[in-house]
């Protein structure tokens, strides 16, 4: 007999430290076994899915830490929101059946890519969410912003989210940015606390750039060592920051869907 026929598919399971994510990896694991499936608790880049069994915050830390792997992924929610998660813990059965029947798409999730360069050197960084940038100490922060080498402001302020369209309904929501839908291509700038006033001027709502389009912040130089640079809520610090450009990454995630799931009843749910 052929040795690939043979061969047992393997599946991730990654969870974070809750009770109950510990218990529904148990019954995930019991459950995929049953359809033949074998489980790699240590990220196993042969595997044909990944598992995340938390909240958005566990997922967003494991694909940091695996540096977002091409296998694709699906969120079981033990967390508080669950927004990228399209599994119910009550709905584990179901789940593995429709999986080993082929029953799920699989859609890219757009990342946020950052070249940040300092007056020594430039470092490539990668979000799933946002690229937040502030100023240290709750400083305000002046920032001139050009999009494709053309200057659109210079803005003072706490800071800007450059938000990726799955990021869009997290801390760019709050900022009062616009829910954008996962499959279009674009970048939004939402202003944190924008100064209006005979001292400075900035825009004060989101401006949605799309694909193919870039953003380059170049800090006033009274500010190049007050940048802080937070990529899905973990901080970063450079000394002589003097520019940061953002585009949507030629690199994506791979989530599985489910058809019986709709983004926007999604957003009802989650937030109405
Ligand atoms: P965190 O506690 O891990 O997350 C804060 C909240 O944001 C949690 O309820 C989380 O869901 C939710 N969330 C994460 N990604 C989301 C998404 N794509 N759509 C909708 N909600 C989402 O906080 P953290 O470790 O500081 O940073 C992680 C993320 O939190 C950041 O990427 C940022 O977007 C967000 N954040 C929001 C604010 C704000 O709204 N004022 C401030 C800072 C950071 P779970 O409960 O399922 O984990």
């Amino acid at each position: 007999m052929d040795n690939k026929l043979q061969r047992t598919k393997i599946i991730n399971i990654i969870h974070n430290d809750n009770t109950r994510s510990k218990e529904t990896s148990e019954i995930l694991e019991n459950k995929l076994r049953e359809y033949g499936y074998a489980i790699s608790y240590e990220f196993d880049h042969n595997a044909e899915l990944s598992i995340c069994i938390g909240g958005d915050g566990a997922f967003l830390r494991a694909v940091h830490k695996h540096d977002f792997p091409y296998i694709p992924f699906v969120g079981v929610n033990t967390g508080h929101l669950g927004f990228f998660h399209e599994v119910n813990p009550d709905n584990i059965n179901k789940f593995v059946e429709n999986y080993s029947k082929g029953n799920y798409n699989i859609e890219d999730i757009y990342l946020v890519e950052t070249i940040v360069c300092t007056r020594a050197s430039c470092i490539e960084l990668i979000g799933v969410n946002e690229i937040v940038i502030k100023g240290i100490e709750s400083k305000v922060i002046h920032l001139n912003v050009s999009i494709d080498d053309n200057h659109l402001e210079c803005f003072s302020g706490d800071g800007l989210i450059i938000s990726t369209p799955s990021g869009s309904t997290a801390y760019n929501l709050s900022a009062g940015g616009s829910i954008v839908y996962p499959t279009l291509k674009t970048l939004q700038l939402t202003p944190l606390c924008p100064i209006n006033s005979k001292a400075y001027r900035s825009l004060q709502n989101s401006a949605i750039i799309p694909d193919g389009m870039s953003i380059k912040i170049n800090p006033e130089y009274r500010d190049e060592n007050s940048i802080l640079i937070i990529i899905d809520g973990k901080q970063f610090k450079y000394d002589n920051v003097v520019e940061i450009t953002f585009k949507l990454s030629d690199m994506t995630l791979r989530k599985l869907t489910f058809h019986s799931q709709n983004f926007w009843s999604k957003v009802r749910d989650k937030f109405i």
